[in-house]
């Protein structure tokens, strides 16, 4: 069993599937993909990311050895490595899914609408929907919080206009119980709220906002179909402003290094340049950690490329003028001297935090958390968790980027697929 169906959890379950073992893959969400399919391009290649996420998702849900269960979370394990009975609750869809064609009538009819979370808040959603376009399994699913049938018993708009009678309000959730060899978790990471951080202005100041609120404002099939706009008044930024660290390397926060965050800024300075190549980007850094291959050349590129200047800095406070101009107060370290540029947009780089439910999770799969509630690997062997049979890889267990995340996920399925051979 593989729990959680990021870029990781996708890359176990397909390296175990290709060696011919049966996977059962649970995820929590309606669609598979996890983060990756909210980023727009990734970093060392600057890829899109749904181009390179998009083909896996298929594999996934078409190999004949993966049996996809979504909308669905992991109750109970019980036994030991080699046969654990677990029990996993599926929530119901209230669309059948060998009827919706995903042809969207229903969305469009829906009247109820919804913050989407997948955009991050940045608009709204129907409360019958997809998590986004690509989305794999290209079903829709009704959100029964907020679905004026469940909520008001009104409506029931969808059914009249589904052509092929695929709503089904009387869809039950259903518990289903498995037995396994061996599990593997890969259920990702969670990005650190900067309204704790109160001197940096966010939900106070509208513009500023987090690093991957600005994925989805970049992104052509985000909130604003990739034209970039500032939220305050929809004017085209000229003059950005990265803020790296937001919540890691604080022991007020997280003491930890999130590790991606130096690299996604350039990025996402770089993107910003490719739609309008007279953007100016200033990214105010404690020391920038551009430890992979290639990428200090990467970071080198930005500069002379991209028009990105870095600032060893510490900020200390974000004000904002009249017309809502970000003003960053800092120190600048090499000179020591105090200074307030002002911005158009700043974008304060969140760090990556472990999952609201993770101390849940450890207590349901028998495994123990790190101080900063990450699950706890070994140290020598990094995909082992403290119980023997389960494995962990990608971002529940530590901040990592997307390549370490997958090659994480391949040692995690060797190491499962050695208890499977066993059985
Ligand atoms: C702003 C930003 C930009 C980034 N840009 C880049 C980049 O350009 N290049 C790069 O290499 N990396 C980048 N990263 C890092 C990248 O997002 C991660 O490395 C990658 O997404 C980790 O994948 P994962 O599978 O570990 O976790 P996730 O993508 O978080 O996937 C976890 C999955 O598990 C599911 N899940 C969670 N809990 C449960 C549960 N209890 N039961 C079942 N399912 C569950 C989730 O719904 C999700 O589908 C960026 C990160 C941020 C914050
Ligand atoms: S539920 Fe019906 S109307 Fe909605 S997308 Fe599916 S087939 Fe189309
Ligand atoms: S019944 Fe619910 S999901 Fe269907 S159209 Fe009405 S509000 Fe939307």
């Amino acid at each position: 069993m593989v729990v959680g169906a990021g870029i990781a959890g996708i890359q176990a379950s397909l390296d175990l599937a290709e060696r011919g073992i049966k996977v059962e893959l649970v995820e929590k969400n309606a669609c598979i993909g996890g983060r990756m399919a909210q980023l727009d391009k990734t970093f060392p290649t600057n890829d899109c990311s749904i181009c390179i996420l998009a083909p896996k998702l298929a594999e996934c849900s078409r190999h004949p050895n993966i049996t996809l269960h979504v909308l669905s979370e992991v109750q109970s394990v019980e036994g030991s490595a080699g046969n654990f009975t677990v029990k996993v609750l599926k929530h119901a869809r209230y669309v059948k899914e060998d009827e919706c064609i995903n042809c969207g009538i229903c969305v469009e009819k829906c009247p109820m609408r919804v913050e989407d979370d997948f955009d991050m808040q940045l608009r709204k959603r129907r409360a019958i929907y997809i998590d986004y376009v690509q989305g794999v399994p290209a079903i829709m699913s009704i959100d029964k919080e907020k679905c004026l049938w469940f909520t008001k018993s009104a409506c029931r708009i969808c059914e009249k206009v589904c052509e092929r009678e695929a709503i089904d309000f009387e869809q039950e959730d259903k518990e289903i119980e498995l037995n396994i060899a061996s599990i593997i978790v890969a259920t990702g990471y969670d990005v650190f709220d900067p309204t704790a951080i109160s001197y940096l202005g966010y939900g106070r100041l509208p513009n500023v906002v987090t690093s991957l609120e600005f994925e989805r404002m970049i992104s052509a099939s985000g909130p604003l179909g990739g034209h970039l706009t500032r939220p305050f008044d929809q004017k085209e930024p000229k003059n950005l402003a990265f803020i790296n660290c937001v919540g890691s390397r604080d022991i007020k926060n997280n003491p930890y290094c999130s590790s991606c965050c130096c690299m996604y800024t350039t990025k996402e300075a770089m993107i910003a340049y490719e739609h309008n190549s007279n953007i100016r980007t200033s990214i105010f850094y404690i020391d920038l950690r551009a430890g992979g291959k290639g990428f200090r050349d990467y970071i080198q590129r930005g500069c002379d490329d991209y028009a990105i200047t870095y600032i060893k800095g510490k900020v200390a406070k974000i004000l904002q003028d009249e017309q809502r101009n970000p003003i960053v107060f800092y120190e600048d370290t090499d000179t020591f001297e105090v200074k307030q540029p002002k911005f158009d947009l700043v974008v304060l780089a969140t760090s990556m935090v472990p999952k609201k439910d993770a101390v849940r999770m450890s207590e349901i799969l028998g495994i123990n958390v790190d101080d900063c509630n990450f699950f706890k690997s070994m140290t020598y062997h990094p995909q082992k968790s403290s119980k023997e049979g389960i494995f962990l890889c990608g971002t529940c267990r530590a901040p990592m980027d997307i390549p370490n995340s997958v090659v994480d996920a391949s040692g995690a399925a060797a190491k499962a697929a050695e208890i499977v051979m066993r059985v």
